[in-house]
């Protein structure tokens, strides 16, 4: 992408985005330089979906970037993202959040988490049932895992044009996510909207939105 584009997207963006609002920015496939110029923009927020190109980034780029992991995990890569991940948006398992215990404990770490909800009606999307979800926030065996920190929930919404459908699957998250708070104090963030649902996702209920495509251009390849 033409270089102040990046710096330009991301102006506009951040110009329309309510204050309580977090902007992760997607920078899946994209290379290095886009990601250096976001953050010579501002961006300290990065989102990537595989933990392997995440390294390669952490890696080079300055380490005052926090980075999310918002892609499916693979448990037996979780170790490689231990000592730096910021916020794992996508955990849909109870095993999984052992596996990140274990792991941000050899570090000493607390690493946040989000459990990813179902609320998109096509099958194939990743995802806890609101009832699964409960069942892991009240389990005992939660009390036991001290290096992690459930902040929230994630939801990815249907692939549609529907902007009722899509409405009612961000609310139906965000009415979840509220009566949950009451009980359970440490939830606060709730990550929903990509590029082109953030609006709607914002206006019921998002506090974390992950834009890619309307920062860095479109993808070469879809992931
Ligand atoms: C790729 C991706 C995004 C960003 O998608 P855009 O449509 O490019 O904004 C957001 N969330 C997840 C989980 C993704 O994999």
């Amino acid at each position: 992408m033409n270089s102040n584009m990046i710096a330009k997207n991301l102006q506009h963006i951040k110009s329309n985005l309510p204050e309580n609002v977090t902007l992760v920015a997607v920078s899946k496939t994209k290379p290095i330089s886009d990601l250096q110029e976001a953050y010579d923009e501002g961006q300290r927020i990065f989102g990537e979906n595989k933990i392997q190109e995440m390294v390669e980034k952490y890696d080079v780029l300055p380490k005052d970037i926090q980075w999310h992991m918002i892609g499916h995990l693979q448990r037996n890569k979780v170790k490689y993202m231990a000592h730096f991940v910021d916020l794992i948006h996508g955990v849909d398992s109870f095993k999984t959040l052992k596996e990140i215990n274990k792991q941000a404990k050899k570090h000493d770490r607390v690493i946040r988490c989000l459990l990813q909800a179902r609320i998109a009606e096509e099958e194939t999307k990743f995802g806890l049932t609101f009832d699964e979800i409960s069942s892991i926030l009240a389990s005992e065996e939660l009390l036991e895992l001290k290096n992690i920190n459930i902040v929230g929930f994630m939801g990815m919404a249907t692939f549609t044009d529907n902007q009722q459908q899509l409405k009612g699957e961000f609310l139906s998250l965000k009415n979840f996510f509220d009566t949950l708070k009451v009980n359970h104090p440490s939830l606060k963030t709730l990550s929903m909207g990509m590029s082109g649902d953030y609006q709607l996702a914002i206006e019921n209920g998002s506090n974390m939105v992950r834009v890619g495509s309307s920062i860095f251009g479109n993808r070469n390849y879809n992931t």
